[in-house]
């Protein structure tokens, strides 16, 4: 995948997508499955934005059901199982628990309810079945678990990815099949023949250069930038979304048998404690902010406020200290009269301005396939051709074969270790991986074979050409120096913190090697 600067300023395209976050990407690869010339540029690096800083889950959403969210809860459960299918090992299953306390302010009795309706909601893309957990197997499970009026549990399985890399695996198959794509790119204004847009200023951000690209329609799928540029190009309806602000702690790896969901001690809001990249995190705050989606930082109060959660159920408390690191990112949603964040919409709504443009708000990552298709419909009405939906069964590059087909997860009598891992598929491309470079160790075979699936194979010549190449960057973590080379030929890595933030997410966790160079 290659910066296609020349190709934007020397077609007409029928699409160009403004935003390389998960809306954008879906939607360029879905248009170009259609047909379309599609362009997509983001004025950043792709996934740079919020599709980097989410809970990374593939979910339900089994908290949307509290306020009756019932169709989008069904809709993401359906999206999960194709993501499963379609984006395997990127998208993987994920055991949850729920830990029942005398003293909650959601008695038992209703979780069990909101688990056996996510259950009939899910159908036949269930994972599994959730079943009730006694309190010992709670103890044994998550060592150091608050047991004071602990009532037993349950636990269901939702899914999980590494969000950013799963974006760029979208734009990736997307520029495979055709679309032309560059991130560092920035729409800078807009050109309009009798009030309606015919193309867009851009500016490379690498080169500085500026320059016209034509389309006969234009997205806006910029997340939280969407009011900023709608405005840029003259639109001056009210603004469409009201943001709120996320925050994850990450924390060293705890001995966790799946992650939690918890209810915070102060304000009962869900927050969950989440097993990832040999990490926890967690997460996440929501709150209404004014806070301009360029200059987002974490405060020390928002970090309180998670330890203050962590702590209200582990014996042993976390301390400030023992963060490793933190994000944060603004949760793209639609203006409502809803006052209360955790109760604002996490509904789409595609809009269509007097200039032509259209912009999306709202969503989420889960189902970014079928809002992506949505779109890609009021866009093929627009330009007058329709060809069908090719992304429900279309596998993204790299992706495994998923044996892991919803019936033999529900066979799977395993644990969630092994229901992620031991897939055949993975095993298989594990194997062959370690046969090509006996230094392999197991531990960074699973790392390469879950980050890249099978374009591992590509991957492992840039580890051997390199005398370097199979050492760790950072002692004790799994991330190989090879990998940098690779992801600046293949994976458009420009800056240092493309590297570090969104292809491998060192940096999140090693804040101190961002800005450097291997
Ligand atoms: C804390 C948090 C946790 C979340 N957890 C989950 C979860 O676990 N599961 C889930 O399903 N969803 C989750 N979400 C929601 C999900 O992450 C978002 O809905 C999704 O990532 C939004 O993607 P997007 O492409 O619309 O926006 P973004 O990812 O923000 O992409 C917009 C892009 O537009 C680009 N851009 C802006 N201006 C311009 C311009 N002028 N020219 C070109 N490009 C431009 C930006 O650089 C950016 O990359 C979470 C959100 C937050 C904040």
């Amino acid at each position: 995948m290659k910066r296609e600067v020349d190709s934007l300023r020397n077609q007409r395209f029928d699409l160009l997508i403004l935003g390389g976050g998960i809306t954008g990407a879906g939607v360029a690869l879905d248009a170009t499955l259609r047909g379309f010339r599609t362009a997509l540029i983001d004025k950043g690096d792709f996934a740079s934005g919020t599709s980097s800083v989410s809970s990374k889950l593939v979910h339900g959403g089994l908290r949307y059901l509290e306020h009756g969210g019932f169709h989008l809860v069904y809709e993401a459960l359906h999206e999960r199982r194709l993501l499963l299918k379609n984006a395997f090992p990127y998208v993987r299953p994920l055991r949850f628990v729920i830990p029942f306390y005398r003293r909650s302010r959601m008695p038992a009795w209703k979780a069990r309810a909101g688990l056996v309706l996510y259950d009939v909601l899910a159908g036949s893309s269930n994972l599994r079945r959730s079943r009730p957990l006694s309190t010992e197997m709670l103890r044994q499970e998550f060592p150091g678990i608050q047991d004071d009026q602990l009532l037993g549990g349950a636990e269901y399985y939702d899914a999980q990815m590494d969000d950013a890399r799963l974006c760029l695996s979208v734009v990736r198959t997307a520029a495979l099949q055709g679309a032309r794509v560059a991130n560092y790119v920035q729409a800078i204004a807009f050109q309009k023949r009798e009030g309606k847009v015919v193309s867009v200023r851009a500016r490379d951000q690498v080169t500085g250069a500026e320059f016209e690209i034509r389309a006969r329609q234009v997205l806006n799928a910029t997340g939280p930038w969407t009011d900023e540029v709608a405005r840029l190009a003259g639109d001056t309806a009210e603004p469409l979304l009201q943001p709120t602000k996320g925050v994850h702690l990450i924390v060293s790896r705890k001995d966790l048998n799946g992650a939690l969901l918890l209810l915070h001690p102060v304000d009962g809001r869900v927050f969950f404690v989440i097993p990832w990249m040999e990490k926890t995190l967690i997460g996440t705050t929501d709150t209404i902010t004014e806070e301009s989606p360029d200059s987002l930082s974490v405060t020390p109060a928002e970090i309180d406020y998670l330890l203050e959660g962590y702590n209200g159920y582990f014996q042993t408390a976390l301390k400030s200290s023992e963060v490793l690191g933190t994000f944060a990112g603004l949760r793209p949603l639609m203006r409502s009269g809803s006052g209360k964040p955790s109760s604002l919409s996490r509904e789409y709504r595609i809009m269509k301005s007097l200039s032509g443009l259209i912009s999306v708000a709202g969503g989420k990552y889960t189902t970014y396939r079928r809002m992506a298709e949505v779109i890609t419909d009021t866009i093929s009405r627009r330009l007058g051709r329709r060809g069908p939906c090719r992304t429900r069964s279309f596998l993204l590059d790299g992706a495994l074969p998923n044996p892991q087909s919803v019936a033999e997860v529900v066979r799977l009598r395993s644990s969630v270790r092994s229901l992620t891992t031991s897939a055949t598929s993975v095993s298989r491309e594990m194997e062959c991986l370690r046969q090509s470079c006996p230094l392999l160790d197991e531990r960074d075979a699973r790392h390469l074979v879950l980050r890249y699936g099978w374009r591992v194979r590509d991957v492992i010549e840039y580890l051997r050409s390199d005398s370097e190449g199979l050492t760790p960057i950072i002692p004790g973590e799994p991330d190989l120096r090879g990998e940098w080379a690779y992801q600046c030929d293949h994976e458009m890595a420009i800056d240092p913190a493309d590297f570090w933030l969104r292809r491998t997410r060192l940096g999140l966790f090693h804040p101190e090697i961002i800005g450097t160079r291997i």
